[in-house]
């Protein structure tokens, strides 16, 4: 392969209508729901606050009209480490893009500032603390600026999960620049967050963009735990081997040792928390974007901004503390709309352990009851028997009318029992006992178990002593679960997993009111991917010429280690796989496959055409 026809002059970009830039930049052929407004909104000068699901296409909508409007398009993005990558994909584009942050010394800064004035830019990403600065300041006011986008929205939000005190100051842009358009956008905001957004950025007259948050081509599927490590890697075997993929786990001690578990059999799986040295989490983040097949294993600190479009599962090992963060951490899955997974095995001690986390948590009642209500969301979604897609959206203000068709409960539909009985029986071996004892207590009571310590506490005299044998430990603590989850027995914050019961619970105990409780399936069947072969089989599956896919792939592989890029800012997997299905002969053939813009077919037209006609024939 010849890498010196590689041209590193850039294609100057002259297009000047939005549909245009869309084709002769990006190389797409039509803008999503919505984008082509927006990009009419703050092309025309207007203010917009756009709030899209992760993978909705939300770069674009500044980046547009960042090339049609005269001057230099400021992006105030948190994530100084990714700037770089989303800075390198667009000057593959040929775009005229820099950033400004604390990462670069004094001589890259300059020289980037002089760009700046000298109009030589198309975009300029900065962190918003070095926007603030009086310097930075003072330099925008000498240059000519198009727009300023205000990406991660969500961080001016105290409420949210984000908040960075930085975003507060970004307010002021509206004063010192009123006349230039300014667009806010995130992907995690309910109706309270937006308003928070609007009015802390003086947006208040911008016109608001709310698209749907659906995400079709993520699957959502929440099984019992019974044995986490054993379940997380069935689930890989079977369904994501030599997948890029992320792990979610709540404490940093569980990370590691599930990093661990996972190399051990053979899997690139790599930690990331806070514990570990900034020079190791960048590394590991450096090789989660750039090699294929790594496993990242994580706290809720890996991920937010992370635009690696092909990560085709999500799992969580622990229960997220609310829906906006189940959403949103489930999103970085699938972003180029290809099939992908969100796994989540979850049980009665992840239940007990977030509501205790959550009563010891300092925050004054007002709080507290916010968060409450959050975790109680989390649990509905967790024990619903019908479509969890349906409950997700509802919880976001989005309707979804029919059952979704791509997620467990669709799948394979939970059976429900009449658990009057039993629940009753649960109930009132808790109160029996003096609302002191955990589950593996009240279920060896309730079983009749020989325990020294029921013995000894005189529990064998109680009258729920033995009359509860009808049911496994396992289905006993699956009764509890479902309990707690649904709020009529709560676990005492300093009681070490004792159950109380709540003012709900009344009726149940009198046996007043029936209740129906949802069967745990059995653990063997959890893989719902079977069956069909529709539209949604992975990428993989549906790749028909291996030797031709591993070699265009290796194509990207080679240019985007010479260039220090990622692959998939060569090309994503969607455009190698347009191209495989399209072998394109000649570069005009090639410019239709989608995600061929002009400066990546020049670029890189006549090396791919190469590697396709090396091809055997389709
Ligand atoms: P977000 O920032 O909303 O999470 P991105 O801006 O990263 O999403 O876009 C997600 C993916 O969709 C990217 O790979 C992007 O190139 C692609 N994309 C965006 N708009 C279009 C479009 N109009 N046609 C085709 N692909 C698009
Ligand atoms: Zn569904």
């Amino acid at each position: 392969m010849d890498f010196d026809q590689l041209s590193t002059e850039r294609p100057t970009i002259s297009a000047k209508d939005p549909e245009q830039v869309l084709h002769e930049v990006f190389g797409y052929e039509t803008f999503r729901p919505l984008q082509g407004d927006i990009i009419r909104e703050v092309v025309n000068g207007g203010d917009a606050l756009v709030l899209m699901p992760t993978g909705g296409g939300k770069s674009l909508c500044y980046q547009v009209p960042a090339l049609v409007r005269p001057g230099t398009a400021v992006v105030i993005s948190p994530l100084i480490a990714l700037m770089q990558d989303q800075v390198a994909a667009l000057n593959e584009l040929g775009v005229r893009a820099a950033f400004l942050n604390s990462t670069m010394d004094f001589a890259q800064a300059r020289d980037t500032e002089n760009a700046l004035m000298t109009g030589e830019l198309d975009l300029l990403y900065c962190a918003p603390e070095r926007l603030i600065q009086p310097r930075t300041l003072d330099l925008l006011h000498h240059a000519s600026i198009s727009l300023f986008a205000i990406d991660e929205a969500h961080c001016v939000s105290q409420w949210g999960h984000d908040f960075r005190s930085d975003y507060l100051e970004l307010s002021l842009l509206a004063g010192e620049f009123p006349s230039v358009p300014r667009i806010a956008l995130t992907a995690t905001a309910d109706e309270r967050t937006r308003k928070e957004i609007a009015e802390r950025l003086s947006l208040t007259e911008a016109r608001h963009f709310v698209s749907g948050f659906d995400r079709p081509n993520i699957q959502y599927r929440i099984s019992p735990k019974t044995n986490a490590n054993k379940q997380l890697l069935d689930f890989i075997k079977a369904e994501h081997e030599g997948d890029c993929g992320i792990v979610y786990c709540l404490s940093r001690n569980k990370v590691d040792a599930t990093a661990r578990m996972l190399s051990d059999k053979g899997y690139t799986a790599l930690p990331y928390h806070a514990g570990l040295s900034a020079p190791d989490r960048a590394r590991h983040q450096e090789r989660f974007l750039r090699e294929d097949g790594v496993i990242v294993v994580a706290t809720i600190a890996f991920g937010m901004g992370i635009d690696k479009p092909d990560v085709r599962f999500v799992a969580h090992l622990d229960l997220p503390k609310s829906l906006e963060a189940y959403y949103q951490e489930t999103g970085r899955a699938g972003r180029d709309g290809k099939p992908s997974t969100a796994w989540m095995v979850y049980g009665l001690q992840d239940v007990i352990k977030l509501r205790q986390m959550l009563e010891g948590s300092m925050g004054n009642d007002q709080f507290k009851r916010v968060e409450r209500q959050k975790l109680d969301a989390m649990l509905g979604l967790c024990e619903v028997t019908s479509c969890r897609r349906q409950v997700l959206l509802r919880y976001f203000g989005d309707t979804l009318e029919e059952p979704c068709g791509n997620c467990d409960t669709c799948l394979n539909p939970p059976e429900t029992w009449d658990g009057t009985v039993a629940v009753q029986k649960a109930l009132s071996c808790v109160f029996r006992t003096g609302q002191r004892y955990g589950v593996t207590y009240l279920i060896d009571v309730l079983r009749g178990s020989e325990n020294e310590r029921i013995r000894q506490f005189g529990h064998d005299k109680v009258s729920t002593f033995g009359i509860g044998t009808e049911l496994s430990v396992n289905e006993w603590k699956s009764v509890y679960r479902q309990l707690v989850a649904n709020g009529y027995l709560r676990a005492d914050p300093e009681g070490f997993g004792s159950l109380q019961l709540t003012e709900a619970c009344r009726p149940l105990l009198k046996g007043q009111e029936p209740i129906q409780l949802r069967k745990d399936p059995a653990p063997a069947k959890t893989s719902g991917r079977s069956g069909s072969g529709s539209a949604r089989a992975k990428i993989s599956d549906q790749i028909t010429d291996q030797a031709g896919w591993e070699a265009l792939r290796a194509c990207r592989k080679a240019l985007a280690d010479k260039q220090g890029v990622p692959p998939y800012v060569i090309f994503h997997d969607t455009t190698l796989f347009d191209m495989l299905e399209r072998r394109p002969a000649t570069l005009s053939e090639l410019a239709e496959v989608n995600g061929v813009g002009a400066a990546k077919l020049e670029k890189y037209g006549a090396i791919f055409l190469e590697a396709l006609n090396g091809l055997s024939p389709a």
